[in-house]
């Protein structure tokens, strides 16, 4: 199937509705829209998986308070989603493992390992983006970059 053309922005507030009842009363939403991005080339419903695992990670993380932050911006050539999150972070000697499949740090039958494989393959092998994280005690930033359309002459 080709490429849909799709606004981050409406796939990111899809994704959030569905969370709505997971969310507790003590975690704060804060969206933080570039709302003069164009729309991308890309598969909305993978790209809307994607968002469910890093906003799944991140609930996780914080448990009963923090603040789940939503940001878009540009890089260059590249649309880039940013999901932050105020948990613990990741701890360093498990950062080089996260993205392997199966890999997980959740009591067994709560997690499988599978999100940010998954994320990977959809972010970087589908749609030829990239897919980076940054952790440090109390803070964790899963970025996803995409590439915008080229303009044509
Ligand atoms: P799962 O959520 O089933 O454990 P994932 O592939 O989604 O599998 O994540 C793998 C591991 O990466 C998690 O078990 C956790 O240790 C770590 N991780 C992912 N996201 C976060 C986050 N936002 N904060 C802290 N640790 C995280
Ligand atoms: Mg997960």
């Amino acid at each position: 199937a080709p490429f849909q053309v799709v606004d981050v922005h409406d796939l990111l507030d899809a994704t959030l509705v569905m969370f709505k009842a997971k969310i507790p009363a003590d975690v704060r939403v804060v969206r933080e829209y570039d709302h003069a991005l164009p729309p991308v080339p890309a598969y909305a419903a993978e790209l809307n998986q994607v968002w469910t695992n890093l906003i799944d990670n991140a609930l996780g993380a914080m448990g009963d308070r923090g603040v789940l932050t939503l940001r878009t911006g540009r890089a260059g050539d590249q649309l880039v989603v940013e999901v932050a999150d105020t948990g613990p972070g990741i701890p360093p000697e498990i950062r080089p493992r996260i993205f392997e499949p199966f890999f997980t740090t959740k009591p067994v039958g709560t997690g499988t390992g599978l999100g940010l494989d998954i994320s990977y393959r959809i972010v970087v092998r589908k749609h030829h983006g990239d897919i980076r994280v940054e952790s440090a005690p109390g803070m964790t930033v899963f970025r996803v970059l995409l590439p915008l359309p080229t303009r044509r002459p």
